[in-house]
């Protein structure tokens, strides 16, 4: 028999990649190894070791197999030549962004941000003494003009909670690294199975692993893919010294397992999301749904180029606003009311009443969040389940419309 030398696909990686049960016993599954510190042979390899000599572990908040196996799994997926994991997104997110900066150096960001990112750098890096700078990067135009000589690093999100408007990766990497900066994209939304931004130049992908990495709602985790130099000094510096966001292996063990389903998943998240979508686009209570493939999206055919589907976020505005938004939230009777995204349950979430309700009314229009957003992560139920519900508490919404109970 020959040996097959084809490149493995997305799903076959997903789940084989790194591991092989002959070196453990036949384990199917990888052990887990539960451990903090490990145990030196001889003072003179536990020497070795530290000096960076011999290949071997020392302590978990350095490495640990089973990070190191999930590691290697996301950094395939991904197209990258290793991954480095974390405790939380937002532990990624931080390790790599003080890992790259100085004072004095810039950061140009999106306008439209995940909400803890926006803190981090407003209230962390500034504090340091980075300058950080906002530009709309969904013009390329924009994009060039920010970019300065102080322009250490181009971090975005693409589609951007909550509107669900899209960066060209391909565009912004290309002029980012013609002006000398670092292009680090957070690509929690898609996943690579939906969009690979290294192999459209990106330098550096972050994730919350918490939502669809993992995707059961039962893990915070965090993951950075990159080249291998980088991802060593984010590990040696953002991780081992500045953040301490070690991932603990159970929990690297629940995201190795959800992983192995992801492909299947990401399928289904989208089937139900383009369901739902189809029944707001003609509802009569919906005056706006933000998706990226839709016929009258101006960015749907960057969807179509930088994106395998569509993916399983959907943003939408009812009429009548903030009254409106709560009465829908609060008929809801199998969709769940919560923040977060990625999880089998379908989750929905009213920016006004919920994740901005501390804003005033004027503040949330300044941050272009209106009064009657609800925000939809697509779950994995049975589509007509999900659309029966959605359908009754627009009812529901609707018949408490004031003109209506005035007309009544
Ligand atoms: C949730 C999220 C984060 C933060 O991740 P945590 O795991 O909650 O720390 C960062 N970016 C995006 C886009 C997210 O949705």
């Amino acid at each position: 028999m020959t040996q097959d030398t084809r490149p493995r696909g997305f799903a076959t990686r997903a789940i084989h990649h790194g591991y092989d049960p002959m070196n453990h016993q036949g384990a199917l599954v990888p052990p887990v190894y539960q451990t903090s510190t490990f145990a030196f042979p001889s003072v003179e390899h536990g020497a070795a070791c530290f000096a960076g000599n011999e290949q071997g572990y020392i302590y978990t908040r350095i490495s640990n197999p089973t990070l190191a196996l999930l590691e290697a799994r996301i950094a395939t997926l991904e197209g990258g030549e290793a991954g480095v994991a974390f405790a939380s997104g937002m532990g990624a997110i931080t390790a790599t962004l003080w890992t790259l900066l100085s004072p004095g150096d810039e950061i140009l960001v999106d306008t439209t941000l995940y909400g803890c990112t926006f803190s981090f750098l407003h209230h962390g890096l500034a504090k340091f003494g980075v300058v950080v700078r906002h530009c709309d990067m969904t013009s390329t135009v924009a994009v060039q003009r920010a970019l300065s000589a102080q322009t250490r690093v181009v971090y975005f999100e693409t589609p951007a909670n909550p509107n669900m408007r899209l960066v060209d990766i391909r565009q912004v990497a290309m002029l980012a690294r013609a002006s000398g900066a670092i292009t680090v994209v957070d690509n929690t939304y898609c996943t690579p199975y939906l969009q690979r931004p290294l192999e459209l130049g990106a330098d550096i992908v972050v994730h919350s692993a918490t939502k669809y990495l993992s995707g059961h709602g039962d893990v915070t985790a965090g993951l950075v893919v990159c080249d291998a130099a980088t991802a060593e000094r984010i590990r040696l510096e953002g991780l081992k010294d500045m953040t301490g966001a070690v991932l603990s292996p159970h929990d690297a063990n629940l995201v190795l397992r959800g992983i192995k389903t992801l492909a299947l998943r990401m399928e289904r998240h989208c089937d139900n999301a383009k369901a739902i979508v189809r029944l707001l686009a003609h509802h009569p209570l919906v005056t706006r749904v933000h998706y990226p493939d839709l016929p009258d999206n101006p960015q749907r055919m960057l969807a179509l180029r930088q994106m395998k589907r569509a993916g399983g976020m959907i943003a939408f505005e009812l009429k009548g606003g903030y009254d409106t938004g709560r009465r829908f939230m609060n008929a809801l009777q199998l969709v769940t009311r919560a923040v977060s995204l990625g999880d089998p349950e379908t989750l929905a979430q009213h920016p006004a009443s919920m994740t901005h309700s501390t804003y005033t009314p004027e503040e949330r229009a300044a941050h272009g969040i209106p009064e009657g957003l609800v925000r939809v992560s697509a779950g994995l139920e049975d589509t007509e389940d999900l659309l029966a519900d959605v359908e009754q508490a627009l009812a529901v919404a609707a018949a408490g419309m004031p003109s209506e109970s005035a007309a009544a």
